[in-house]
């Protein structure tokens, strides 16, 4: 359906609202909002994170910061069959519950398949990739992130017609400059994953970067492993293989076999203006809007209780949320909620515009509110139980 343009006027209204209701929170509730500063590294391990490559399958370097970061400072941790980093934090107290936060480390992009005679590599994607944001790309290939681009044929030869059709994922290759086959194969192989090669940008508040989906939520996790909550037992579950269906959660939530489970991760911020400058009246989460509780998704129902923890631990401690209107795509609570005899879950998400693409963007003041959401969450779990 294609929404009705409407008048300019009409459209400042609700930018006016917003503006009224950002200046009307408190100085006090604001800063409690944005949370405590990040006792890790923060923005330097951000930068780490993004500009790892961990397309799914091959999330060793983005596990290898992990364990760097919490060395030292956890109780165990081990590496399960699928890749997965399982962490048991320390426990405060005597625990009341285990309860599973998890983070999914690996992130969309392509693997090589086969090297040409000129050079050029096909490959495939993984995940779910908009094929018309690859062409033109640089990447960054295997190990040894071998530099790469995405080849696109220059405009100056490009038909007015062919301008006018996609360009279909089969016709694009990689190109790292190969004369020919033996120079395309001379460092790299069929399998090595390529990920989108961008530096990773913070400035006033804004994040930009790749793969921020999930590394905020890796962040954000390894920050509760490193100040547990008391009265909960923390294992925190950083998966493999969600963007190809949530494969490294269903066997970590088997594992870890926990009371209930939170997932951390990023979700579309689609609240730009329509295609036709009409006005975005549907869109599912907007950035700055603080952390997304799940309600449902297209894979899982969430607990009623945890929705309800977390809203009341939202409304105790002035942290800004929104519910996250539905739409496609889901999270590792899909996987996580049906193991065993089913385990109660719920997912809380950092908007992202851009998602699945070379880069997006983020806030930084709702990466720091979903910290203080999720740690006021598991405190008032650790002190109650589930309500
Ligand atoms: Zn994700």
């Amino acid at each position: 359906m294609t929404p009705k343009k409407v008048r300019k006027s009409a459209l400042r209204k609700p930018a006016a609202k917003a503006a009224r209701r950002a200046r009307a929170i408190p100085v006090k509730k604001a800063r409690a909002a944005a949370g405590p500063a990040p006792r890790g590294e923060g923005l330097p391990l951000l930068r780490r994170l993004s500009e790892a490559c961990g397309v799914s399958g091959d999330e060793t370097a983005v596990r290898e910061i992990i364990r760097e970061a919490l060395k030292g400072k956890i109780k165990t941790s081990k590496v399960d069959a699928l890749g997965n980093l399982l962490v048991t934090c320390r426990t405060r107290g005597k625990p009341r519950m285990r309860v599973m936060v998890a983070a999914h480390m690996d992130e969309v992009g392509m693997v090589l398949m086969q090297a040409g005679s000129d050079g050029l590599w096909k490959f495939e994607t993984v995940g779910g990739v908009n094929e018309q944001a690859l062409p033109g790309k640089p990447v960054w290939i295997g190990k040894n992130r071998t530099p790469g681009v995405i080849g696109v044929k220059p405009v100056h030869l490009t038909e007015k017609d062919e301008c006018e059709h996609p360009i279909k994922k089969d016709a694009l290759t990689i190109d790292i400059g190969a004369k020919d086959k033996e120079g395309a194969t001379a460092a790299l192989k069929a399998g090595d994953r390529a990920a989108f090669a961008t530096a990773f940008h913070a400035e006033r508040g804004v994040i930009l970067g790749k793969a921020l989906d999930d590394r905020l939520g890796v962040a954000a996790l390894i920050e509760l492993a490193l100040d547990p909550p008391p009265g909960i037992e923390l294992v925190a579950a950083f998966t493999t293989q969600e963007e190809i269906g949530l494969r490294g959660a269903q066997v970590a939530a088997y594992a870890l076999n926990p009371k209930a489970a939170f997932v951390l991760d990023t979700t579309p911020a689609a609240d730009m203006p329509m295609w036709d400058g009409g006005e975005n009246t549907a869109y599912n989460t907007k950035l700055g809007g603080g952390p997304a509780i799940y309600i449902f998704d297209r894979g899982t129902i969430s607990d009623a209780r945890l929705v309800r923890l977390l809203r009341d631990a939202a409304g105790k401690r002035g942290v800004p949320y929104q519910i996250r209107q539905p739409g496609s795509g889901g999270t590792d609570a899909g996987a996580i909620h049906l193991a065993r005899a089913g385990i109660p879950s719920v997912s809380v998400s950092i908007p992202c515009r851009s998602l699945h693409g070379p880069v997006s963007t983020a806030r930084l003041s709702d990466w720091r509110a979903v910290i203080a959401l999720v740690r006021g969450a598991l405190e008032d779990l650790g002190r109650r139980g589930l309500p």
